[in-house]
């Protein structure tokens, strides 16, 4: 009898080391392969990078508290965000989208205002993309070109012993506003009548339905001559993102937890349903913040900046991946993220 392995045994990072999609590089213009937030290829004096997200009705959106235009909106933004943390910008999208005879004309109509209102704000073409029915719900595929200058593309993989490591605006917002979602839903359930109670909780809806990804920070790192080393987009959470740089650039780190910024609204949310909000900030999803590496020599040129927050530091591999309590005791850094496949934690 053939053997059968289930998805959960490996988990979606353990998939496709498993599949190993690209065994060998044929053409010379592949610079990048799978591994980074998005491919890149050499043409002429520009690196041209290449990047694809697919949300799921069920799976990704949950079409009872998701408007079509937002959802339209954080798709665009989701794929933005793989170019900026390779430092690069945005140029040009595809849109495959597959849906049910379940939604009006109308209904589309609303998810492709929030698809250009996403592209006119962040400067980005609509170019093409394809469109077929489906059994059931909908399924969007977006494919996000960029640009970088040759030199200037920072991957996940650069980040040296010393080196600051960074993160942007603040941390668990977007998991925080699905949890207030999914009880409002539940809530919902049980009384059809009822209105939702989504006030006092507009900051932490609004990062998740309607997020914004990292152009202003590119554009600072640019006008500033401002590398970073390594960096990655935080859409599996915080933990998950920095094991994926410290594996890749062979390095361990020390996070400092009193450092994790939270907003204050964010940390309100959690109190309530009791849970942590330095593990919210760690592990929550969605939040599209970039996390990334500079060089101690760069800190007279970031520390000033109000949406750049120093978290910790990279460290040797021997030493691992970890935090430091305020107590000043050390603990493993683990990633229980958002493995799709996975039961365990990484
Ligand atoms: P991100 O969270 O930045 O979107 P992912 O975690 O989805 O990145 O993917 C990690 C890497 O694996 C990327 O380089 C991506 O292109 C690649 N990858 C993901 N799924 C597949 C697949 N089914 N086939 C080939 N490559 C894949
Ligand atoms: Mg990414």
């Amino acid at each position: 009898m053939s053997e059968r392995t289930e998805l959960e045994e490996l988990g979606e990072f353990g998939l496709i080391e498993r599949l190993n999609p690209c065994q060998q590089v044929l053409n010379e213009s592949t610079l990048l392969s799978i591994g980074d937030d998005a491919a890149a290829m050499s043409y002429g004096d520009k690196t041209v990078l290449v990047s694809t997200d697919a949300l799921v009705e069920g799976v990704h959106f949950d079409m009872v508290y998701t408007p079509l235009k937002h959802l339209g909106y954080k798709a665009c933004v989701a794929n933005f965000s793989d170019i900026y943390a390779m430092n690069g910008r945005p140029t040009q999208i595809l849109v495959s989208l597959a849906v049910s005879n379940r939604y009006s004309v109308e209904a589309l109509e609303e998810l492709y205002e929030g698809m250009r209102l996403a592209c006119k704000k962040y400067g980005v073409d609509l170019v093409g993309g394809d469109t077929t029915s489906s059994s059931g719900g909908m399924f969007i595929s977006i494919t996000v070109l960029g640009e970088a200058e040759k030199d200037k593309v920072v991957r996940r993989n650069g980040a040296k012993v010393h080196d600051l490591v960074c993160v942007t605006g603040d941390l668990g917002a977007a998991y925080a506003g699905l949890l207030i979602l999914q009880r409002e839903k539940a809530a919902w359930l049980a009384n059809p009548n009822m209105q939702p109670e989504l006030k006092n909780f507009e900051y932490v809806v609004g990062r998740q339905l309607k997020p914004e990804a990292g152009k202003q920070i590119v554009e600072f790192f640019e006008q500033n001559s401002i590398m970073p080393t390594s960096m990655i987009d935080i859409s599996d959470g915080l933990a998950s993102e920095m094991l994926h740089i410290c594996k890749q650039s062979d390095v361990g780190c020390e996070l400092y937890i009193d450092r994790l910024p939270i907003d204050q609204r964010t940390s309100k949310v959690y109190e309530e349903f009791k849970i942590l909000a330095d593990t919210g900030a760690l592990n929550g999803g969605e939040d599209y913040e970039l996390l990334f590496t500079v060089s101690q020599s760069d800190y007279e040129k970031i520390k000033d900046h109000n949406n750049i927050h120093i978290i910790g530091h990279i460290t040797d591999k021997s030493m691992g991946c970890n935090l430091v309590t305020p107590q000043n005791t050390t603990i493993a850094l683990k990633a229980q993220g958002w493995n799709h496949y996975s039961k365990k934690e990484e």
